[in-house]
């Protein structure tokens, strides 16, 4: 575990927290949650509250819970509650035993709706879907009592308990909250806090036929843990008068709702409905598609936990939402990537480079520099001999202006290795290039020449008999816009996935020196960019993932904002 960072910018949260410890609102407690619902792996935006609720924590000497919100029997799977442990404990965070459920809250929150029957402060209502819909009235215009509303206590006792005992249909009656069908919150009309679903659990199974509603369930379940502070997107803020209103009703401890802006981020879509889509409709490989902005493919990706925590705390938190580009979380990563990834030679579209004037069975091992950012990283040998491989876009046979790399007659320096002059160009039949002639300078070695002449390019290269095979993958944005609303009338966010998502290239060459790379081993590829091995890599052949290429756009819009 990483230690609490004692620098972090302060936020209106921490503000709020700070507040309630010098007035000991909760005798000197700070007591978080992360409550996902288990139906679908974790996004970008879910780390950014994992990072909020757990970093808070650990800020304050406080605790944090894992709950699983599973109030929800038909959209919740198992499968889903392991991908999340897995991605909270890879963000690096710990809820030692506080491992909760709120379907162990079950009987719990059966009992608090028995209270408020009796209390007649709920109801069982027999319109139908609809009808509630038509008698809740609108934003302009106040709701309409239903006529079960004032059924007697011991009607409404009668009836909601043959509600769990199985005697009624799916939707035929629900459990009302008796507020106020006028207020001006439309959240405060008599919501439903219990409803009936004939439906297996994946916890409970057919234990229960009835289920409650969130912002019943979420409060005291919150209340049950004595969270102190219950941090939550801004869509719920119209929701706090109805959280507040159960736990005083019902007279249980009360943790203080805060809300906070979610994260949005450009072409980028998230949501766990909208994920479930691209991955059951095949437009990405599964929940871990390296294109997928879940926590698991960006993990797949190459992503480091740290550049997502530092993400996270860089983005801070806002009571508007807003959209962050999507180049600062590939800065982010950048960032990091920079200073911990060993530096490596692989050319991802080879074109065959012959030194005429090299012997034909000779190999030198020269030395080659791991990471320039940090010296402790050492150096390595990289085999070089008569045959190569280089770019094939770091050739060209009539320069364009602007291309000084190698073209005919012109020198160029191999990195690590020495400068070639190019003298002859091979093609096939239909005309393609296949291969380029060059003479090398044996004065040259190392890159550098000692009389001072210059060359205006430095190429990566490969050993072609060295050389290990390789595929790369490369990846741009999911979406073409910016942003995910931006689509054609009657259309939805299908309609502007990026289809050149995803570039396979499967004839790479690397040097030797990745042979025994692993999966998730991250590297540097040489003018190229970041990239990371991928788990269906073969014995003989590698797979990478391109976590991120070199250029930093989000550094380049934020010199030109200064
Ligand atoms: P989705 O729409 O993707 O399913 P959700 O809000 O329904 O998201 P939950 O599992 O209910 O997902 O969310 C768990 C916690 O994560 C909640 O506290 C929620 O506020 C927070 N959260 C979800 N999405 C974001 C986001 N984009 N940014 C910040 N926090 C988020
Ligand atoms: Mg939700």
């Amino acid at each position: 575990m990483t230690t609490p960072d004692l620098t972090a910018p302060s936020n209106f949260i921490k503000t709020i927290i700070e507040e309630d410890l010098k007035t000991k609102k909760y005798d000197n407690r700070v007591h978080t949650r992360f409550p996902p619902e288990p139906n679908g792996y974790l996004h970008i935006g879910h780390a950014k509250s994992i990072c909020l609720n757990f970093g808070i924590a650990k800020e304050f000497n406080g605790l944090c819970n894992l709950r699983m919100d599973d109030t929800n029997p038909t959209k919740e799977e198992a499968e889903y509650v392991e991908s999340i442990k897995a991605d909270v404990r890879w963000l690096g965070f710990d809820w030692q035993e506080r491992m909760y459920y709120a379907s162990d809250y079950f009987g719990r929150f059966y009992e608090c709706a028995v209270e408020l029957i009796k209390k007649g402060r709920a109801y069982v209502c027999d319109l139908t879907p609809d009808e509630m819909r038509h008698y809740r009235g609108t934003l302009t215009e106040p709701g309409k009592e239903s006529p079960f509303r004032n059924r007697s206590v011991e009607e409404n006792l009668d009836l909601f308990e043959r509600m769990r005992a199985g005697d009624f249909s799916d939707g035929s009656r629900t459990l009302r909250a008796k507020i106020d069908m006028s207020s001006g919150n439309i959240n405060m009309r008599d919501p439903v806090i219990y409803r009936i679903l004939h439906a297996e659990h994946h916890r409970t199974g057919d234990k229960w036929c009835i289920y409650p509603m969130y912002d019943f369930a979420h409060c005291i379940s919150d209340s049950i843990e004595r969270i102190t502070h219950s941090i939550c997107t801004l869509e719920f803020e119209d929701h706090r008068p109805l959280y507040d209103w159960f736990l005083n009703e019902l007279n249980l401890y009360h943790p203080q709702q805060i809300e906070f802006a979610r994260l949005n981020l450009s072409h980028t879509i998230m949501s766990k409905r909208k994920f479930i889509q691209l991955v059951e409709g095949g437009y990405v490989l599964g929940w871990d598609d390296p294109r997928m902005p879940t926590i698991s493919g960006l993990r797949r990706r190459g992503y480091t936990s740290e550049a997502i925590r530092n993400f996270a705390e860089r983005i801070g938190v806002a009571k508007r939402e807003s959209t962050v580009d999507i180049a600062l979380l590939e800065h982010c990563i950048r960032e990091d990537l920079n200073k911990r990834a060993p530096r490596v030679m692989a050319v991802l579209r080879p074109l065959k480079v012959t030194i005429d004037n090299y012997p034909e069975d000779n190999t030198e091992e020269l030395d080659a520099i791991n990471n320039p950012e940090d010296p402790d990283m050492g150096t390595r040998k990289v085999p070089f001999s008569r045959v190569l491989y280089i770019e094939e876009d770091d050739f060209q046979e009539e320069p364009q202006k602007g291309f000084f790399r190698l073209s005919p007659g012109r020198e160029v320096r191999l990195r690590y290795a020495y400068f070639i002059k190019c003298v002859n160009v091979v093609k096939d039949d239909s005309g393609k290039i296949t291969e380029v002639r060059c003479t090398y300078d044996p004065a040259t070695r190392g890159g550098d020449s000692p009389d001072g002449r210059k060359v205006k390019a430095t190429l990566h290269w490969v050993s072609a008999r060295h050389a290990l095979d390789a595929e790369a993958r490369l990846y741009d944005h999911l979406l073409l816009k910016e942003d995910a609303n931006d689509v054609a009338e009657g259309q939805d966010f299908k309609s502007i996935i990026n289809s050149g998502s995803l570039e396979i290239l499967t004839a790479c060459k690397l040097e030797p020196s990745l042979a025994n790379t692993k999966a998730g081993d991250r590297y540097q590829f040489e003018r190229l960019g970041y990239f990371c091995a991928d788990r269906d890599s073969l014995k003989d052949k590698l797979i990478f993932n391109r976590t991120v290429t070199l250029k930093d756009t989000w550094a380049k819009v934020q010199k030109k904002g200064q």
